[in-house]
């Protein structure tokens, strides 16, 4: 039987501050035990809720050195719903309330994680085939295992996968730095592997050294080939093509199902979809304080409030959006000061027409879902995407850019005609969401029968993680 051991800065249920958390918190369940041993390793994030915390095992702890001194290595380990969790624990890079801190802290941080996760195998009795990297934070996994730990023959056979969620993230730092935290080879650095341009690059790392690149979507795994998406690693990107795929994300269809979630009042599926999204929409709208009626058409946002995610072209478009009473806008969401600030300034001037909540709540955001009859994400670009595909779950029927997971996952009324779930526009501008937002609109309002086949269509949309993980199977077994 295959051994796979997940690595990864986030997974829920045990720390969550995006979709990554997602993936590495349901794919791993999605894989069939009796073919494949699959684990997780995460670092042991103080900011873990104590009801996991209190739950970990001690498996053993010890010193390695690392940064220049000896630095204390503990290994925890959950069974959390049949699947191993191992936590690496040092209270001086995972302390603190929330698992990111400051930039700099982070590299180091997560560079000691990507030592720490290797250096901790021989000690869980856990031999894996395969290390599945995530992101930046385990981009130097794939170059230790191919440096200092290579001459180990407990880890001679180790291959690697290593998965890019979001490429703008890359851990970049100055390059000495990135070697003296790391301790890796000076060649790695002089030579090129391990930088851009001439600053320090983890993501690269994982990029250079992994036997597998995958992303999560494929219009992304093709967008990123290109100078207009690559964040600079186009060209690395190009010549690796041979052994680099697009895998579309699932959703944990059991956590995201509005036939029994436990934040909605009302259960409802697609033969009930019509009370059910009703109920949840006037709960909602009174929850909020908004005007309660069944007629307008309610849009959702739930989403980190930046460039990316389109918050821009959506600004322009507030006043229009919320001007005729017809339509009512609900939007979920943190992060740039001046997007926080511009939606709670628009609420304040119509607050029966638009309210706005700048924290993170899972349980609203699911009742958001429930509530929408359509959801705006109008991202400039998207790797995958997980809101949609929750939205189109609970019948809310995205607006969305031609862009990434977000082209792959939705199709548009103008060209998939009845067999569409949603809006989809082309170029990045306000005139393209407001061109999707309009037929939205007209569609809700002139064709309401157009409008329940498509909110049908996209409810019976198979977004689980079975068909991800077989791809994911395939990849491994290569
Ligand atoms: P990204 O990972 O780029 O932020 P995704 O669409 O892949 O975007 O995943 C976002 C996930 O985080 C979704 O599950 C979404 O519902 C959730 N989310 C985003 N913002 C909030 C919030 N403020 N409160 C609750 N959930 C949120």
């Amino acid at each position: 039987m295959k051994k796979i051991l997940f690595a990864a800065a986030e997974a829920v249920p045990f720390i969550k501050t995006g979709g990554l958390a997602d993936v590495v918190g349901s794919l791993p369940f999605a894989f069939d035990p009796e073919e494949r041993d699959v684990r997780v390793m995460l670092p042991a994030y103080t900011a873990i809720p104590d009801e996991y915390r209190k739950n970990m095992r001690d498996i053993t702890h010890f010193e390695v050195g690392f940064n220049g001194r000896q630095r204390y290595l503990g290994i925890k380990e959950l069974l959390y719903k049949g699947l191993r969790f191992y936590f690496i624990d040092n209270e001086e890079y995972f302390g603190g309330p929330s698992p990111y801190t400051d930039y700099m802290y982070d590299i180091e941080k997560f560079a000691f994680f990507s030592f720490a996760a290797l250096a901790a195998l021989p000690h869980i009795d856990f031999q894996p085939d395969l290390i599945h990297c995530h992101d930046w934070h385990t981009g130097l996994i794939p170059p230790y295992l191919a440096t200092q730990f290579r001459y180990d023959p407990f880890f001679a056979n180790m291959r690697t996968v290593f998965t890019i969620h979001n490429l703008k993230f890359q851990g970049l730092c100055d390059r000495d730095t990135l070697r003296n935290i790391s301790g890796l080879p000076w060649e790695l650095f002089a030579q090129g592997p391990l930088c851009s341009d001439s600053s320090g690059n983890m993501m690269r790392g994982g990029l250079e050294y992994a036997n597998f690149i995958t992303t999560v979507s494929e219009s992304y795994a093709r967008e990123i080939t290109t100078p207009e998406y690559g964040e600079g690693l186009d060209a690395v990107l190009q010549q690796k093509q041979d052994r680099f795929y697009g895998i579309v994300n699932g959703i944990d269809t059991e956590v995201f199902n509005p036939a029994t979630d436990p934040a909605l009042k009302r259960h409802y599926d697609v033969s009930r979809v019509k009370a059910g999204k009703a109920a949840a929409k006037a709960a909602l709208q009174k929850e909020l304080g908004l005007d309660v009626n069944p007629d307008v058409m309610l849009l959702g946002i739930v989403s980190r409030l930046t460039d990316q995610k389109g918050m821009d072209l959506v600004m322009p478009l507030l006043e229009k959006l919320t001007r005729s009473g017809r339509c009512q806008l609900v939007v979920l969401g943190t992060g740039e000061a001046h997007y926080e600030n511009g939606f709670r300034q628009m609420a304040a001037s119509r607050p029966q027409r638009m309210a706005v909540c700048t924290l993170y709540d899972e349980a609203l955001s699911h009742r958001i879902y429930a509530a929408s009859d359509a959801f705006l994400m109008p991202s400039r670009f998207e790797p995958c995407g997980l809101s949609q595909l929750i939205a189109l779950r609970y019948g809310a029927l995205p607006i969305v850019r031609a862009t990434g997971g977000l082209k792959d996952t939705v199709r548009s009324l103008d060209k998939a005609g009845k067999q569409a779930t949603g809006f989809v526009f082309e170029d990045y501008d306000v005139g393209g969401l407001n061109w999707a937002f309009e037929l939205a609109e007209k569609t809700f309002f002139e064709d309401r029968p157009l409008w329940d086949a498509l909110r049908r269509n996209a409810m019976r949309e198979d977004f689980s993680w079975k068909r991800s993980a077989e791809e994911y199977g395939k990849l491994y077994d290569l």
